[in-house]
């Protein structure tokens, strides 16, 4: 019962963060507006086709994509499977965190993490950015939770975010003074930087491990499917993995 009240709270912040995504961006002057809503609570929500204000009845998240076969009810535009794949994530983000540690804040922070997680890989996914608006306080916060005696010792949250921070700092510097370009973006840095706050230098490793071979795999898939088309100096946005990894490793026992 509490889960499934969960996965419905889920789906309501599930559909609260698609506006976060679309407009974030846009808000946040990463790019153009377009004449596009960029505030994310004002105006209220429109068809980003035609910009009709949606009703309650649009506004349901997952039935009302599925009532409308995925087409904006006033313009017919279609509406984009990743409105409705990420609402059914934020249920399950909620569902999960509540069936793991109940009805207490350990639940609420590890549901919070996840969902700037998901935020964070889709607005890379579709624009190539990691903001700054999400990931900054989400290693802000994994500082404060872990001094409130959540998460990590504190210590450890704040050696987290330096060597999760810097070792990718780094690498980033290193591969700009001798290939000449740049290899990983700033935002990967706060990324890693934030995971190392809320999980502690020990973790890091793993999350590396996770994502880079999740990349790989990606990137193997990718270029079996074009018929080995894809040369690997094709800029791979590293975000959706580095996060996915992080979120994995929110829940994986982690050697002390
Ligand atoms: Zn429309």
């Amino acid at each position: 019962m509490y889960i499934t009240v969960a996965g419905l709270l889920g789906a309501l912040l599930g559909s609260f963060l698609n506006v976060v995504i679309s407009r974030g961006p846009r808000a946040w002057g990463l790019v153009e507006t377009n004449g596009k809503p960029s505030g994310l609570a004002l105006p209220p929500s429109q068809c980003e086709a035609c910009g009709h204000r949606l009703g309650p009845l649009d506004l349901i998240p997952v039935l009302s994509f599925i009532a409308l076969r995925g087409r904006c009810r006033y313009c017919s535009a279609p509406i984009g499977a990743r409105h409705v794949i990420v609402e059914l994530l934020g249920a399950a983000i909620v569902a999960t965190a509540v069936a793991i540690h109940g009805i207490s804040m350990a639940a609420a922070l590890l549901a919070l993490v996840w969902l700037i997680l998901l935020a964070l890989s889709v607005i890379d996914w579709e624009t190539g950015f990691l903001p700054d608006a999400l990931t900054l306080p989400l290693l802000g916060g994994g500082i404060v939770a872990s001094a409130m005696g959540y998460a990590q010792p504190l210590f450890f949250s704040l050696a987290g975010a330096a060597i999760g921070g810097g070792s990718l700092w780094l690498i980033g510097f290193l591969y700009k003074r001798f290939r000449g370009r740049e290899g990983m973006g700033g935002g990967d840095v706060k990324l890693l930087g934030a995971a190392g706050a809320w999980l502690g230098p020990l973790a890091l490793p793993y999350i590396a491990l996770i994502a880079s071979f999740g990349g790989l795999l990606y990137v193997g898939l990718m270029t079996w499917q074009s018929g080995m088309q894809t040369t690997l100096s094709t800029e791979l946005r590293f975000g959706p993995f580095l996060a996915g990894a992080t979120a994995i490793a929110m829940i994986l026992p982690m050697p002390a």
